[in-house]
């Protein structure tokens, strides 16, 4: 049975100061939540929340890191950092990185194999655009960015990797997947896995999906048997709406 992963990835919404508060209320709000759950501050909160969430079951995620390992890289930050200051997971190929900044999916790929090299679990996204989806093309992206994503990365390591599914088009613009059509993305993305390892690798893979993710979907999504968890933006930035996403089989949304 594989675990359910609920992750806030925050993007640059936060002072210091407002993250420690934020992540203070999720700590006590989520008391007794038995999904894996993850937040990713930007950069600048680790520190703060990293002391907030000492001793509580929520994990540490951090949205990017650099693809080196240290050295002359104005702006960057890397793995040692992070790992530095308690960070378990990390977000990598991000449709804001990939469409804004430009990360193409080698550089990606480096930075999956750098977090496993190093023992950070990268969450690696994948998603095709409004234009891909409508040219019919959106399993073709999925996968090609799934394969490259992932080249070089060896079977003892990929159990240590989540993927995330999130639809460009279907991020911060409130416009879901329906959970059919997010379901057969996440089916074919584990075809996909059994491919390029084995069928049982593939049984073990945690894929979120996210885009625009609300309590009152989260249920519906979560019930697909092939999708295993949630990467959440804006409603992962109120305690009361993240909640009720992590508490999604309490009945309660
Ligand atoms: C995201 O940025 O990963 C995301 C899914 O955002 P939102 O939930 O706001 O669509």
């Amino acid at each position: 049975m594989r675990p359910y992963l609920i992750a806030g990835n925050w993007k640059m919404n936060q002072t210091p100061e407002e993250a420690v508060q934020l992540a203070g209320e999720l700590v006590r709000q989520l008391q007794g939540v038995k999904h894996k759950l993850l937040i990713a501050p930007s950069f600048v909160c680790l520190p703060g929340v990293a002391e907030v969430l000492k001793g509580s079951s929520l994990l540490l995620g951090a949205q990017n890191m650099a693809a080196e390992e240290e050295g002359a890289f104005t702006g960057e930050t890397s793995v040692n950092m992070l790992l530095a200051l308690g960070v378990k997971a990390v977000i990598l190929g991000h449709s804001e990185r990939r469409h804004i900044f430009g990360e193409t999916d080698e550089l990606i790929n480096a930075k999956v194999r750098l977090a496993l090299a190093k023992g950070l679990e990268p969450i690696l996204c994948v998603g095709e655009t409004l234009e891909e989806r409508q040219a019919g093309r959106a399993g073709e992206v999925v996968k090609t960015q799934t394969r490259k994503g992932l080249a070089g990365v060896s079977p003892a390591d990929v159990g240590r990797v989540t993927l995330a599914y999130e639809p460009v088009w279907a991020i911060g613009t409130g416009k879901t997947a329906t959970p059919q059509d997010a379901e057969e993305i996440h089916g074919l993305i584990r075809d996909c896995f059994a491919g390029l390892y084995s069928p049982r690798e593939a049984e073990n893979l945690v894929i979120q999906y996210g885009g625009s993710v609300k309590g009152e979907n989260a249920a519906q999504l979560m019930a697909q048997p092939n999708i295993d968890g949630a990467l959440v933006g804006g409603a992962s930035l109120k305690a009361a709406a993240f909640v009720p996403i992590a508490r999604f089989d309490e009945g309660r949304t």
